[in-house]
């Protein structure tokens, strides 16, 4: 039966009933009245998510357009920037600064480790003309949550502005905007958030509008300061994507009616449970459990294991989806999601699914020691 699929990858994730629902709507004209009306609330609970008070920009995008979304309406031609990169997605920013034309300081932390905030204190001390500083929340390459919080903090006595990736964070990990002095904070539709992949979101600072009304680099969709103008009277530059708004409405209504708390709770007590699941199996996590993600899981593959067959035999034989590492982490990692539209029972059976691939790939699990693992941490038992 290949249609039925557990899909526990970090993106896209699977999109709840209500949201699949509330995106078969018939389409409105993105000039109405009435889309105008599903703007602003949006607008108004997406803000609640983001936990800011700013602007927050709906982009017709995956991720990545976001941040070229960021890194456009900030970067001029020159510009010196500071990225840290603690995985693909840090590395990425990099990437995007550089066509920009920014002089790109990048600081790269060994992959599995977290920013480490000295680094970034002597760099801002020794670089005054610092224009940007680029860092990610929760790198989903590694299952490693960055301190945006202490970033911020030093960011915010410098020049520069904060720019942060919180692609696979927001939605399912506390992210706060406003008290973390983030400037730009940009996500995604298709991780936490459960909605299919499509729209990237933008919030922008008073401290940021003050650079992006400076800013001469080429744009033309992603122009910020056109975005903020037609926001003003609940609209947006060019066409909606209509349908995914009604799913986006119903995704923030179903995070809202669970409460923030409760999800960010959610979130950390399935990530307690999968690391404690796969540490009972004898496998090792690749960050150390302080800095780890709530929303996705980097374990090392055992030597024994080809990553790639156990992928293989948990999708071909019990229909799960985890993903592997990407760039230097392929071969040497695997990840399991637990974001979004994520309960109890999709880690109990991920597990249970792990236990047996893993002795059908070489190594010898413990038949239901990660499960029992899992479940004494629901049950409250392992604190
Ligand atoms: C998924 C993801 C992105 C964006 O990727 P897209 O494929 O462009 O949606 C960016 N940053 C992080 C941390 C991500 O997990």
């Amino acid at each position: 039966m290949k249609d039925k699929l557990y899909l526990m990858i970090p993106g896209p994730t699977p999109v709840p009933p209500t949201v699949m629902n509330a995106m078969s709507k018939p389409i409105i004209g993105h000039r109405s009245a009435e889309f105008a009306d599903l703007i602003g609330r949006v607008t108004d609970k997406l803000k609640k998510v983001y936990q800011t008070e700013n602007e927050v920009f709906v982009l017709a995008s995956s991720g990545t357009g976001g941040m070229e979304a960021a890194t456009a309406n900030v970067v001029n031609p020159g510009d010196k920037v500071l990225t840290l990169n603690t995985g693909k997605f840090g590395e990425r920013f990099g990437e995007i600064a550089a066509k920009y034309g920014a002089e790109v300081d990048e600081v790269k932390f060994q992959w599995g480790y977290d920013i480490d905030l000295t680094v970034v204190e002597e760099k801002l001390k020794a670089n005054p003309d610092i224009k940007a500083v680029f860092a990610t929340h929760n790198e989903t390459s590694t299952g490693v949550e960055n301190d945006i919080k202490g970033l911020g903090e030093l960011v915010d006595q410098h020049q520069a502005v904060l720019i942060v990736d919180a692609v696979s964070s927001m939605g399912g990990m506390d992210v706060r905007t406003d008290e973390w002095k983030v400037d730009i904070m940009v996500s995604g539709s298709q991780k936490a958030l459960m909605l299919p992949p499509g729209l990237a979101f933008v919030s922008v600072s008073p401290k940021a509008w003050k650079v992006i009304e400076q800013n001469n680099s080429p744009k033309f969709y992603f122009d910020l300061l056109k975005a903020k103008k037609s926001l003003g009277k609940n609209n947006t530059p060019y066409t909606s994507a209509v349908s995914l708004y009604n799913g986006l409405e119903a995704s923030l209504d179903m995070i809202l009616e669970e409460g923030l708390d409760n999800v960010i709770k959610r979130h950390k007590l399935l990530a307690k449970a999968t690391r404690a699941a796969v540490m009972g199996l004898g496998l090792e996590l690749l960050p150390a459990q302080e800095y780890a993600s709530d929303t996705v899981t980097a374990i090392q593959c055992p030597m024994a294991v080809d990553v790639n067959n156990l992928r293989k035999t948990l999708l071909e034989k019990y229909n799960v989806m985890v993903a592997g590492g990407q760039a230097e982490l392929k071969g040497k990692i695997f990840r399991i999601a637990h974001m979004g539209y994520a309960t109890k029972t999709d880690v109990l059976l991920t597990i249970g699914a792990l236990e047996m691939a893993l002795n059908k790939c070489g190594y010898k699990a413990d038949l239901g020691a990660g499960v029992r693992e899992a479940q004494l941490v629901f049950l409250g038992e392992r604190d």
